[in-house]
């Protein structure tokens, strides 16, 4: 704790929350803000917030299990090859399985088509004790369906309400909801596709169809600060992640949500049996 303090000027959820001034033409995405260590400090750090983490995790599931109402909900969006599912292996790992719910948001189905935008992520968000981890989200509707018109800008555009609308009833109905954008540069995504195209091990996350979305640069660039000026709210913040270094990316997710986890104060669930009966039957067992 102490050299977690001390590498941390500030709590992740200030330094990196979006804010009305957010640019992202601006955004320096191999800075680390708020945190002065360096790459060994931040492994070192990952390990032992990550055992921080998962004691709350067990303490949100056991609320869970117990009758509380409590959930988080990641979401995490970001360019291909930001390191979403590295957030997952590295970060969620650290959590017991049982309270993790892990869901990947691609192309919709035929069946996801027919229904609203948002009838699968509703089916997908976590239950009372869960944490929820969405690997792409309901922002696609307005990020890949935004770039590549696939409904008229009168659709996408009402989105951002709904989206918030949406969020609020998340918030109030006992979910903590927090978004990260894994945010890379243009130069690092080449050298990771690149790296990728090297290595035999790599091949399968390979996708032709990255390097024509990365010709579209700069609209998700404008789709993505439409998001963060639109739906950062106060009930369901954006945090614009730096992501050139995964150390520090992972890093902060981690800090997010133990941030998060500790602002609900949660207690472990109290005893519904007689602890002190129990002991004496066991004694007589
Ligand atoms: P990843 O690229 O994250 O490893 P996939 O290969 O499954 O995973 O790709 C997911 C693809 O699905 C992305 O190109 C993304 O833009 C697309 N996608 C996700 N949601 C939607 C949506 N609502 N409409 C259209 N495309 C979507």
């Amino acid at each position: 704790m102490a050299k977690t303090k001390s590498a941390w000027s500030k709590p992740a959820s200030e330094a990196l929350r979006a804010t009305k001034k957010t640019s992202l033409a601006e955004f320096n995405t191999r800075a680390t803000p708020g945190f002065s260590g360096d790459s060994n400090q931040a492994a070192e750090l990952l390990t032992e917030r990550g055992a921080v983490f998962a004691a709350l995790q067990e303490k949100l599931y056991a609320n869970g299990r117990s009758g509380g109402n409590r959930s988080v909900l990641l979401v995490l969006q970001g360019m291909d090859t930001s390191g979403k599912g590295g957030i997952v292996r590295h970060v969620i790992r650290a959590a017991d399985p049982s309270g993790i719910d892990h869901t990947s948001f691609g192309v919709p189905t035929e069946e996801e088509k027919r229904h609203h935008y948002l009838w699968r992520i509703n089916r997908a968000l976590p239950a009372a004790g869960q944490i929820g981890v969405f690997d792409r989200s309901h922002y696609e509707d307005v990020l890949v369906v935004r770039v590549h018109n696939l409904v008229p800008p009168e659709v996408w555009g009402a989105r951002y309400d709904e989206i918030n609308g949406f969020e609020r009833d998340l918030v109030d109905g006992g979910t903590t909801v927090i978004k990260v954008a894994l945010v890379i540069s243009h130069d690092e995504q080449r050298d990771r596709l690149a790296e990728r195209l090297d290595r035999p091990d790599k091949y399968w996350k390979f996708n032709p169809g990255d390097i024509d979305e990365r010709k579209l640069w700069p609209a998700y660039q404008e789709a993505y600060q439409a998001v963060f000026d639109r739906t950062s709210t106060d009930y369901a913040p954006w945090y614009l992640v730096p992501a050139d270094h995964k150390w520090f990316s992972r890093l902060a997710v981690t800090e997010l949500l133990i941030g998060a986890l500790e602002a609900m104060e949660l207690d472990w669930p109290p005893a519904d049996f007689d602890v002190e009966a129990e002991k004496k039957r066991l004694a007589q067992s």
